[in-house]
């Protein structure tokens, strides 16, 4: 029988996680205070984090140690599976091998449990009661209520308002598992109220969640923040899916060529594809990571680097970043979860030094591509994941025109089973692509009054 499903034990599972800040050539610029501009120190941050995510945060160390307690949660869904997608490679008649990493087997469907259950716990610890945060597409939000669950913590989530009306089963989700959700922008407080009265239609934007959800944390003693991408910590977290990939294609006996995700702030495409990169720095692979954003929010491909904040009204540290602006509202297209303006800054840094890759596709390519694989592969992909999938074909295409073979691995980072109001509108040709126009992109842009670099 063919190797279609390659599996790890529980004692598998990586007891360390990778932090590639001990291995870049450069280390990203230090972030800078929201008012003063002048660098902060780690001390800036413990009004909104635990101090040891805080110390992960800075640290150069090449691996930190994953806590027993977060390992032994980790086993309620890891060590996850890795698939030769033997279907997908027959129906595009490629001579390129193609696996997949699928995070979609976490209880809330995706690779965010990854870095929520860390987080919860080392707050927990620390004597945190309450957890404020926002979501897009829900996928963090249900992750984090979960882990909050978990450990006793109260978990409080601003839902961007046009998810909150689209997506009611995420919410429900979260509710199960103990949590509070708001509609964003709401009225609970100052950075809600003062978008509402711009414009009290607001469909919200993540920016806008994330700084109702930070406001929320600074204002309360016992309330910290959580952000489920975008910060160093969080893509080390997420380490733990490349790791193990790497355990799994030694395995199978191989080794990738491409490695590929989809890019909303980084942390699935670290994930996937630092410990891979790990070779690249330190022994001489040359392993391509591609990096794949939606036409409508291009912050890698089409943005600026320089400094700028994490939320809309700029409450958060200024992060040297590829950017649109802070103001930028990406379009509504189906994978809300890619609809972020920035980029956290090691994955800004690498891409700047010319260590990663960055592309863009329209969603009509993704769906066409999400929709193959689950004829062909089974499972109904997030819209999130379904561009990680168009690039894949796109790079097997590439390598078949070259009459060559490539070792293609690519991360399903979720699953679409709440997303099939999406697949719905695609299976009735009414998605449309969104390509956003370069006077759009340097409005935004002209905006920023934040350093250049
Ligand atoms: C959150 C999310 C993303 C985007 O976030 P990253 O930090 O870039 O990984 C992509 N896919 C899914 C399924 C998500 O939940």
């Amino acid at each position: 029988m063919k190797q279609r499903k390659i599996t790890l034990t529980e004692s598998e599972i990586p007891t360390h996680w990778y932090n590639i800040m001990a291995d870049m050539p450069n280390k990203p610029l230090p972030p800078l205070h929201p008012a003063t501009q002048q660098p902060i120190g780690p001390e800036a941050l413990a009004p909104l984090f635990p101090m040891e995510l805080i110390k992960q945060e800075v640290s150069t160390d090449q691996w930190v140690e994953i806590p027993d307690e977060v390992r032994n949660l980790y086993s309620i869904w890891r060590p996850t599976p890795m698939f030769r997608a033997y279907e997908l490679e027959k129906a595009i008649g490629t001579k390129s091998k193609i696996y997949y990493k699928y995070e979609g087997v976490s209880p809330a469907g995706s690779h965010k449990p990854n870095t929520a259950i860390p987080q919860a716990y080392y707050n927990a610890k620390e004597g945190v009661k309450k957890i404020s945060t926002e979501t897009g597409a829900g996928q963090w939000g249900s992750s984090l209520s979960f882990a909050c669950n978990l450990f006793g913590i109260e978990c409080e989530v601003f839902m961007v308002k046009v998810s909150y009306e689209g997506k009611p089963y995420r919410k429900v989700m979260m509710n199960t598992w103990g949590a509070k959700v708001h509609a964003s922008p709401s009225q609970l407080t100052q950075a809600g109220r003062s978008i509402l009265e711009k414009d009290p239609n607001s469909p919200g934007s993540l920016g806008i969640a994330i700084s109702e959800a930070v406001e929320v944390a600074a204002t309360n003693e016992d309330t910290k923040y959580a952000l489920g991408s975008v910060l160093n910590h969080v893509l080390m977290h997420q380490t733990i899916i490349g790791l193990e990939a790497k355990k799994q294609l030694e395995k199978a006996g191989d080794y990738p060529d491409i490695i590929v995700a989809p890019f909303g702030g980084g942390s699935n495409f670290a994930g996937i594809s630092f410990p891979f990169l790990q070779d690249n720095l330190l022994h001489g692979k040359k392993v391509r990571a591609i990096a794949v954003e939606p036409t409508s929010c291009p912050k890698l491909t089409r943005g600026v680097f320089r400094y700028d904040f994490g939320d809309t009204v700029g409450m958060t540290p200024l992060l040297p970043m590829y950017t649109l602006g802070h103001n930028f509202i990406p379009s509504p297209i189906h994978a809300g979860g890619l609809r972020y303006h920035g980029a956290g800054a090691i994955i800004s840094q690498l891409l700047r030094d010319g260590l990663i890759e960055a592309t863009s596709i329209n969603q009509i390519e993704c769906f066409e591509a999400g929709v193959l694989f689950s004829r062909t592969e089974g499972i109904i992909p997030a819209p999130e994941a379904n561009h990680g999938i168009a690039e894949a074909i796109r790079q097997a295409k590439i390598a078949d025109e070259e009459g060559v073979s490539k070792t293609i691995l690519f991360n399903l980072c979720g699953h679409g089973n709440f997303d099939l109001a999406s697949y719905e509108q695609f299976l009735a040709g009414n998605l449309v692509d969104f390509e956003v126009s370069q006077a759009d992109i340097e409005k935004s842009i002209a905006e920023l009054t934040t350093p250049t670099i």
